[in-house]
């Protein structure tokens, strides 16, 4: 029989799975963005895809209280959610939105993007609504927008549609502006001088949101014209990664997400046994191993089997045998200690070492955006301020 007076439960306030967000971190990254671009820039802060995986009503509303705006999401849903999470300003969805989804538009005050004619037609034909609306010019990415290789056409449609929406803006988006090669220069002043073309041809709307410019764009070319330069929308910096995992950024600006789990169990494995899935790892030695209650339903991507590592006590522990869907194993034997209830980090700062998503994204064959978008809505988030 157990006593329960003898029972040390050192797991029981620990989180399975968990990341904490530093809010006071995303603006600091927004004010040293800003000061390196150039005060006068207004911000678009852009919150889509649950702000990357970081919360978009807590990082939109602690930006508001830096005097952010506008802001920036991908569907009629998420501009909802950022409405309901009391975001007032403005909130631009800047792709599609089915038009049976009109009324949603007006009821909640959202910039929609003008895809096409087509699309605005469309949209036009669901709604006896003005509603608010911005143009995309395609420059060259041939994803969506006006044809901007024809600035004419463009202005006139954009005068046209004047009548039906309320126009507020029209925007372009650069697709190489974090590359370093000279084609990709080249290219990205090619967009910029078409949609500069364009801007120029409807001046006289005054529109408000005439807009080109990326985390990169801002980055490499916020000295721009005045008319095409003055805005940008900050995606990726806000949350302290980079565009691409050549580009340095200004000092300071940081990571804003550490995410982290439980160590749930350590034991030692006998040189010759194996470890997880398909035998995936042979122990060669005697090796302590500790298991972590993270897996790639979580997000965490299954290609680090074998390869990644995480942070225990400020120091790192291999990876071993194949990430499972909930939980996944790794050699703690170098480090001293570590027991059931320790803290495990997967992305972030321990000690002295960190794990960035930048990194992480490269080590995987992708980029850093898609590591925090993929971090799943079953790992809590914690808010610090
Ligand atoms: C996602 C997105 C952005 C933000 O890009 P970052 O590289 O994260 O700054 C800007 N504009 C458009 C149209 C986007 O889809």
């Amino acid at each position: 029989m157990i006593e329960r007076a003898e029972i040390s439960a050192p797991l029981s306030g620990v989180k399975r799975s968990w990341a904490e967000i530093d809010l006071s971190q995303i603006k600091r990254n927004y004010l040293l963005y800003k000061n390196s671009i150039g005060n006068d820039v207004e911000i678009i802060a852009v919150v889509k895809a649950n702000a990357y995986g970081h919360g978009d009503v807590a990082v939109a509303g602690a930006l508001a209280t830096e005097g952010v705006k506008a802001f920036a999401v991908s569907n009629i849903d998420e501009a909802i959610r950022l409405r309901r999470g009391g975001i007032s300003g403005e909130v631009i969805v800047l792709g599609y939105t089915p038009p049976s989804r009109a009324v949603d538009i007006w009821r909640y005050g959202v910039t929609q993007t003008l895809i096409s004619r087509e699309y605005a037609d469309a949209l036009i034909s669901c709604t006896e609504r003005r509603l608010k609306a911005q143009f995309a010019i395609d420059t060259g990415m041939n994803r969506i927008g006006l044809d901007g290789r024809l600035p004419m056409e463009c202005a006139d449609a954009v005068r046209k549609y004047a009548d039906c929406f309320q126009l507020n803006g029209v925007f372009t988006h650069l697709c190489a502006a974090d590359g370093a090669s000279p084609a990709e220069r080249e290219f990205t002043r090619l967009q910029i001088k078409r949609f500069a073309h364009v801007a120029e041809l409807i001046a006289d709307m005054r529109l408000p949101y005439v807009h080109c410019l990326n985390s990169a764009g801002g980055l490499y070319y916020g000295q721009l014209p005045c008319h095409v330069g003055r805005i940008a929308r900050l995606g990726i910096v806000l949350y302290g990664l980079k565009p691409s995992f050549e580009n340095q950024l200004p000092r300071g600006i940081l990571p804003a997400l550490s995410w982290k789990t439980a160590v749930t169990m350590v034991k030692n494995v006998r040189a010759g046994e194996t470890v997880g899935y398909g035998c995936a790892y042979l122990a060669e030695k005697d090796i302590r191993l500790a298991t972590l209650s993270t897996g790639y339903a979580d997000g965490y991507s299954r290609a680090l089997s074998n390869v990644g590592h995480v942070l225990i006590n400020g120091k790192k522990a291999p990876l071993v045998g194949r990430v499972c869907m909930d939980q996944m194993m790794a050699d703690v034997s170098d480090i001293p200690n570590v027991k059931m209830g320790d803290v495990a980090t997967l992305l972030g700062v321990s000690g002295d070492l960190s794990i960035t998503a930048d990194w992480m994204g490269k080590t995987v064959g992708t980029i850093g955006y898609e590591i925090v978008c993929g971090i799943s809505e079953r790992v809590e988030r914690v808010y610090k301020n």
